[in-house]
């Protein structure tokens, strides 16, 4: 009987942690920077993901002065690959302000924390109770997802998200903050899993609701997901005879703010005839479709982009580079996967 059952205990959770845990980069110094660092990576991308990308930054900048110190523009070509473009940004401007505004000390609090350009609440929970021991549950997708089955909540996620996460406070042990937000995430990531909960293997099956009701499998119960918008561009390729081809820079807010690409028709719902796209292309001559049509997905929107090739007509300015020096350019993935498919690698 559900009701019978005993209250998750946080010390047989902890426990767990000690012998379970895996060994991760960022779990090998408690220290505030690093465990920024990582946490600001590990929004929205898998942990794989993101160890190289911490470990060659770490490598790069081995300290928040140092990030600080660097160039903004570095910053975004060292996290070129890894997406959301504008958590780049957050990270450089909040290493500028703890280095330059706050004697270069992380706030301690939830709330200092959320000041500060790119943590949300999460994160300022998560970095407030692992690097500063803060007596606070940081509530991620993992947390959700535990706590909706330890209490067999059915309601649907988008409406039992502020309920969820007050539950996940009472969980809470009386010390070990750090250990215990992490052993939590750990808990989600390694048993608690989206499809197959290994219940057997879980330090809380005794005190879980949706174990005993034979429900963990189909909670937390989703809501209708929205269709991502799919839009659709072209964009070209105009290649100098000594092989440079031309970028330009978007702009500074919205998507991929700030990060170089192939000039480009708008994106836009309905599909370009090349005619009509030829207006939107920098001067040029030749044009003939250079890659199959490819589709990317963002997080919001989806773009499924030609690429046509040709050459320049006349000398125009702007900024040309060569394949070699592409590695040291804030190239996204959308504009590396367009110059991969045309052969420009
Ligand atoms: Fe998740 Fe199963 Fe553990 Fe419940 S018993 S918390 S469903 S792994």
């Amino acid at each position: 009987m559900a009701g019978a059952l005993p209250s998750p205990d946080p010390k047989r959770l902890l426990a767990w942690y000690d012998v379970h845990k895996r060994a991760l980069p960022w779990r090998v110094r408690r220290d505030p920077y690093r465990i920024w660092l990582s946490e600001v990576m590990a929004q929205q991308t898998t942990l794989a993901a993101v160890i190289p990308y911490y470990q060659a930054f770490l490598a790069r900048w081995p300290s928040l002065a140092d990030l600080a110190a660097a160039d903004a523009e570095e910053v975004l070509a060292a996290w070129s690959g890894l997406g959301y473009y504008r958590r780049a940004r957050h990270l450089h401007a909040c290493a500028r302000i703890v280095a330059q505004d706050l004697g270069g000390r992380f706030p301690e609090s939830v709330e200092g924390l959320r000041a500060l350009p790119g943590l949300g609440a999460y994160s300022a929970a998560a970095i407030a109770a692992i690097a500063f021991e803060r007596p606070t549950v940081p509530v991620d997708g993992n947390v959700l997802r535990v706590v909706a089955r330890l209490f067999a909540v059915t309601k649907p996620l988008a409406q039992a998200k502020a309920d969820l996460a007050e539950r996940a406070q009472t969980l809470r042990p009386r010390r070990r903050f750090g250990d215990f937000a992490q052993a939590l995430m750990e808990l989600g990531a390694l048993v608690c899993t989206p499809r197959a909960p290994d219940c057997p293997r879980c330090p809380w099956a005794k005190a879980c609701r949706a174990r005993a009701q034979g429900i963990a499998d189909s909670l937390p119960q989703k809501s209708a997901k929205k269709a991502k918008p799919m839009l659709q561009a072209v964009a070209f390729l105009l290649r100098r005879a000594d092989g440079a081809v031309l970028l330009r820079r978007r702009p500074d807010t919205g998507l991929l703010a700030g990060m170089l690409e192939l000039p480009s028709t708008p994106w836009r719902e309905k599909p370009w005839n090349l005619d009509d796209a030829l207006e939107h292309a920098p001067p040029g001559r030749d044009w003939q479709e250079s890659a199959p049509p490819f589709r990317h997905v963002f997080s919001h929107v989806s773009v499924t982009l030609r690429v046509v090739a040709g050459r320049p007509a006349g000398r125009l300015a702007g900024l040309w580079a060569k394949p070699g020096q592409w590695g040291g350019l804030a190239l996204p993935s959308l504009t590396a996967k367009a110059l991969a498919r045309s052969g420009q690698s």
